[in-house]
């Protein structure tokens, strides 16, 4: 499932194939902008908050999307074609003048605003650690508010730090050696905000997603996608439960007990 980073490189490589470019048409496959136009728009760039996208243009509107779980973009060359299987969940073309086109695929959200409205979309984000505006102390303040939240459901709260998602925040828990049903307040919120910065940041600008430093295929997490093998660091069987408190997505959650103790002594 993409998070922040996944999102971010993404936006570069969007931005390789359309900034600065003008586009030669484009269409919005959703009933409410059926009829919008992008002739002779120029694309400025891409912009991300999190996993939200922001593709914004020079005449002062914005394409905001979120891929959630299934959605992808995809950037072909004049003259190449999709599959034809994908054409029935293509809902996004933005071809520039010369190519390549950018085709949005399955994308479950897909608004287009006033640039200038952007903060109804993202405005109720938490920092991001991708961003130049990243600002490690509101992010400490945000988790120290969420006192009483089990760690893992603190990382995957959006208005908290916005980008982590499932398989950071089981990772994280482990990095930060403790249960992810922590309450965060048994927690140095400023020192969980930073390994979550730091992790989420070197993933972005290096190997994407390996957590472990091993990018060989299976060797890429420490506990996420393991229940029940032996843990990297001790051996102990990961352990798996289907759902965090609160989460209407019922995630999984993994974990070591041995190397990631309950901070609060509660057993779990
Ligand atoms: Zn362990």
């Amino acid at each position: 499932m993409p998070e922040g980073d996944t999102v971010w490189r993404l936006a570069r490589r969007l931005d390789a194939a359309l900034a600065g470019r003008v586009l030669a048409g484009g269409e919005l496959r959703v009933a409410r902008y059926a009829t919008s136009r992008f002739e002779t728009v120029t694309v400025i760039g891409h912009d991300t908050v999190g996993k939200h996208l922001l593709t914004r243009f020079d005449d002062g509107r914005t394409l905001h999307t979120h891929l959630r779980m299934d959605g992808s973009w995809s950037v072909l060359a004049d003259g190449k074609r999709l599959p034809r299987r994908v054409h029935p969940t293509v809902r996004i073309v933005l071809e520039a003048v010369g190519g390549p086109t950018v085709y949005g695929v399955a994308i479950p959200v897909v608004e287009l605003l006033r640039t200038r409205d952007e903060p109804h979309v993202v405005g109720h984000l938490g920092p991001d650690p991708l961003r130049a505006d990243w600002d490690l102390d509101e992010a400490a303040r945000r988790i120290e508010r969420s006192a009483g939240r089990p760690l893992v459901a603190v990382l995957l709260d959006q208005r908290v730090i916005a980008g982590l998602g499932n398989l950071w925040a089981n990772e994280l828990a482990f990095l930060l050696g403790t249960s992810p049903w922590t309450p965060v307040a048994h927690l140095d919120a400023r020192a969980v905000a930073s390994v979550a910065a730091r992790a989420l940041s070197a993933s972005a600008h290096g190997l994407l997603q390996v957590t472990t430093g091993d990018p060989r295929r299976g060797h890429e997490h420490f506990v996420a996608g393991r229940a029940h093998q032996p843990c990297r660091r001790c051996g102990t069987p990961v352990r798996v439960r289907a759902e965090t408190t609160g989460d209407p997505q019922q995630r999984r959650t993994w974990w070591c007990p041995t190397c990631q103790p309950s901070a609060d002594r509660v057993a779990h």
